[in-house]
This record gives structure tokens, sequence and C-alpha cells, in this order.
């Protein structure tokens, strides 16, 4: 069984924070590679995204292009509507019926997951990477996972990273604010997004 990382997100824009938790689930798990699935309509978020589906895509294959075991998928900007991981796992396991899928998930979306959509089928055909995010600023307690229901916290594997309390939204602000993003996303995304005047008030 081959075994794939899946680590999906709006990632408006991406950043560090997502390709740290990327690189040490890898390591951890011995995974062969990992996609980068950006997401059309996040389910479980309500607000407009400030970039557009091409420009996150395309932010997402300027982090990860120099990793020759990253790679970038688009099925869910091309499916469309609201993207639920269930469906993407569908479709990725018919095409790849040999791997073993694992979706890398920060501590604050973990949290949520008894409330995703058809989640105890998911649950049955992947596992769970939970990587530790800082909550509301303080540091996540290493040794804690949030509550979830027993059969669920059992498909759940722990991988520790260093606590990065970054996130897309910070960055927007910064940005919205004349503020610099440099080093909070790898430098191929911050000249994309400088040229194109993402995220800024008068962008
Ligand atoms: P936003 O602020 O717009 O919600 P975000 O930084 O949370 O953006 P997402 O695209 O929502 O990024 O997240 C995609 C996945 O990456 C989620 O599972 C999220 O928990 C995880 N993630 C994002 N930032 C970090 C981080 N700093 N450390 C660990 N995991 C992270
Ligand atoms: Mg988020």
């Amino acid at each position: 069984m081959r075994k794939i990382g899946l680590m999906g997100g709006t990632f408006d824009p991406i950043h560090i924070g997502h390709l740290v938790a990327a690189e040490r689930s890898m390591e951890a798990c011995g995974l062969e590679q990992v996609w980068f699935i950006p997401n059309a309509g996040p389910p479980l978020k309500e607000r407009a995204p400030g970039a557009s589906p091409e420009e996150r895509l395309r932010m997402a294959e300027l982090a990860t292009e120099d990793h020759p075991a990253f790679r970038v998928l688009d099925l869910e900007l091309r499916r469309g509507g609201i993207s639920y991981t269930y469906d993407t796992v569908d479709e990725l396991s018919r095409l790849e019926p040999d791997a073993e899928f694992h979706l890398i998930v920060g501590t604050d979306r973990i949290r949520d997951l008894p409330l995703w959509h058809r989640i105890d089928e998911l649950a049955q055909r992947i596992r769970f990477i939970g990587v530790d995010r800082p909550d509301d600023g303080k540091p996540a307690d290493p040794a804690l996972m949030p509550p979830l229901p027993e059969p669920l916290r059992e498909r759940v594997i722990r991988v520790p990273m260093p606590q990065l309390d970054i996130s897309s939204t910070a960055i927007r602000t910064r940005l919205a604010a004349g503020l610099s993003a440099r080093y909070l996303v790898p430098d191929a995304v911050l000249g994309y997004l400088t040229a194109k005047g993402l995220y800024r008030h008068d962008g």
C-alpha cells in the first residue's frame, strides 16, 4: 500500500504552517507523497476568500514546486460547489485504489471532525493525522487531543510539530495593513502575491 498524505485547505494564502505540517507528517508516518488540495467552498467557513481559486491554486504550486514529494491537485476546484472531503476521498480512491490516504489536519479542525459530512464512512476509509496548532495564541497542550468520540479518536494519529502561530487570516490582515508577510510564506509565494497586489486594501 502506498501511503499518501492529503493536505486540504483554503490556502488563502498557503503559508509555512501548512508546509511544516506536511513535512513532519511525511517523516513521522512514512508517507510517500503529500497532495495539497485547495478547496472550492469550504463547508465550515463562511467568509468569501480574498484571492481567486486560480490564485490560491497557483500559490500552492509555487510553494511546493521545489519539493519532489509534494503535489497540488485541483480536483476540488474543478468540482466546484462545497468541497466535502468525503467526495474527494471517493474520487481519489478510484484513481488510486492501492493508496492508503492520511488526511493532515490541524488541531483546530480535529475538534470539528464529528460535524464533517459522512464522517463515519470517511473515518473507515482514511486515517487522520492531527498536527498541533496554537489555540488563540496559546500553545496547544501536546498531551491533550481535542475531545472526540472513541471510534473517531482511534483513527487519529498525533504528529508533533513546532507550534507555529501563523494563519492565513493573520497574513491577510498584515498585508491589508501594508505590513510584511516575508518568512511567513515561501519567497515564491511572496513574490507572486506582491506582484498581483493580493490582499491589499487597494488591491
Ligand atoms: P484561515 O485563517 O483562512 O482559516 P488557515 O491558516 O487556518 O487559514 P487553512 O487553509 O484553513 O489555513 O488550513 C488548512 C489546514 O492546515 C487545516 O487543517 C489547518 O488546521 C492546518 N493549519 C493551518 N495553519 C496551521 C499551523 N500554523 N499549524 C498547524 N496546522 C495548520
Ligand atoms: Mg483555517
